[in-house]
């Protein structure tokens, strides 16, 4: 594996993966937040800078073959007025017309490929009536699996380098993401700028966190963050738990919760996790008050109780104030941050007290000199609309890809780089 620094693309082509996922109006089509666009640029300008020239490929969407409305074609001004130059396009990625413009790039030229997903193969998931039988799925697959192999070689004729930048689909074995770098030898595939700081971030929270580290976990369910509160629990000296999770703890503690979300068949391992933070000497934080809601909506009556004793007919929404002041506290104290998941029905105004203070302690510890990495859909929208995101250290563009490297999985994506 080479370092982008380190290399001179100076009359090289590149391909490039990056993440293009962008939101869309549905009637115009324009592209409604270029979050993702304006994080590939770095990578893009390095190229060209040293004299390469660039063929961009993503994906938008899950289109089930070619489907107008997920062609990548809106992201082409979005491009033009970041890059300040013409950027071409192909219609398509394997065909004649993206084989031509590649081969006739000049330095500094830019070139965008067609939506990559109208090719099953690069997911390598046929498609499928809903009659087939389990064989016939079995030999759809291993046929595509085979083309996907045809497309990252064919993708890879195009250029001498392959950088992947992708780091929301880092954690799918896709033809882009991950088999095309098969096709490159080690000192002519690399990270680009976005996955380089993102692994920095989260290598620096999970192997390199200045004490007293803590963890803030989230969002609706237990079940969805097992796995990462499991891998945290080795490295943190606190964990804060908020939102709907936190039912289930309390019920599991005997607690009354009323109608809060409640994971019947996940209370023992609420108990197990309580048990395993003890034995680990890591302080666990659950809210000592609630502020529930009648109904599940913003116009619900609201009742603020002690987190345990909740009434029928209630349902927890959000933290209390008590358990703000003792959450900010414990937050203003830490050197490191993790946060992952609202501290309540943060989308409802009337519930998302909780998850904006618990964002502006983090605001106030990243001022005093913390580290603080942001990740997951949810917090990251909470950050954006408190207008938080250069008051903390660094925020995760991928939701789903951040939380598995959290969890300590390997990416197939970033294992394809760099190997184990
Ligand atoms: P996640 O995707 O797991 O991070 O969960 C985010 C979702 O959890 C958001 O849509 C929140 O509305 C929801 N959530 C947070 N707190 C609660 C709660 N107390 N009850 C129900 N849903 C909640």
């Amino acid at each position: 594996m080479k370092m982008i620094d380190d290399f001179n693309f100076k009359g090289k082509k590149a391909i490039v993966r990056v993440d293009f996922n962008v939101p869309l109006d549905k009637q115009t089509l324009e592209v409604t937040d270029d979050t993702r666009i304006r994080g590939a640029l770095p990578t893009i300008r390095k190229i060209t800078g040293d004299g390469g020239s660039v063929i961009l490929m993503s994906h938008l969407g899950r289109p089930a073959g070619r489907m107008e409305k997920y062609s990548l074609k809106p992201v082409i001004p979005v491009l033009e007025k970041y890059l300040g130059k013409k950027v071409l396009f192909a219609n398509d990625c394997l065909g004649e017309e993206a084989e031509k413009l590649a081969a006739g790039l000049k330095p500094g030229d830019i070139l965008l490929l067609e939506n990559v997903r109208f090719y099953p193969e690069e997911e390598g998931k046929p498609i499928l009536p809903e009659t087939a039988t389990e064989e016939e799925k079995k030999a759809a697959k291993a046929e595509l699996k085979l083309k996907q192999k045809e497309l990252a070689k064919k993708l890879a004729s195009y250029a001498e380098v392959y950088v992947n930048d992708a780091f929301g689909t880092a954690h799918r074995a896709h033809g882009t993401t991950a088999v095309i770098a098969d096709y490159f030898p080690e000192d002519r595939k690399m990270f680009g700028y976005l996955i380089n700081s993102e692994l920095a971030a989260m290598d620096r929270v999970l192997n390199n966190a200045q004490k007293p580290f803590t963890a803030i976990m989230g969002g609706a369910k237990v079940s969805d963050k097992i796995l990462l509160i499991e891998n945290l629990l080795n490295r943190v000296d606190n964990l804060i738990i908020g939102g709907g999770m936190t039912y289930t703890f309390i019920k599991a503690k005997g607690g009354k919760i009323g109608n809060s979300l409640c994971e019947e068949d996940k209370l023992d391992l609420a108990l197990k996790i309580i048990e395993k933070a003890a034995e680990k000497g890591v302080k666990l934080y659950l809210p000592v008050d609630s502020l529930n809601g009648d109904k599940f909506d913003n116009s619900a009556n609201t009742s603020l109780t002690p987190v345990d004793a909740v009434e029928d007919g209630w349902m927890g929404m959000d933290i209390g104030q008590k358990t703000i002041e003792i959450f900010s506290e414990v937050i203003k104290n830490s050197k490191t941050i993790l946060w992952n998941g609202p501290m309540g029905v943060f989308e409802m105004e009337k519930f998302s007290g909780g998850t904006t203070a618990i964002a502006k302690a983090i605001a106030d510890a990243t001022a005093k000199g913390a580290y603080s990495l942001i990740g997951g859909g949810d917090s990251v929208a909470a950050i954006n609309k408190n207008k938080l995101a250069d008051k903390v250290s660094y925020v995760s563009t991928g939701g789903g890809a951040m939380l598995e490297y959290m969890e300590g999985k390997k990416l197939p994506g970033i294992v394809a780089i760099r190997g184990e």
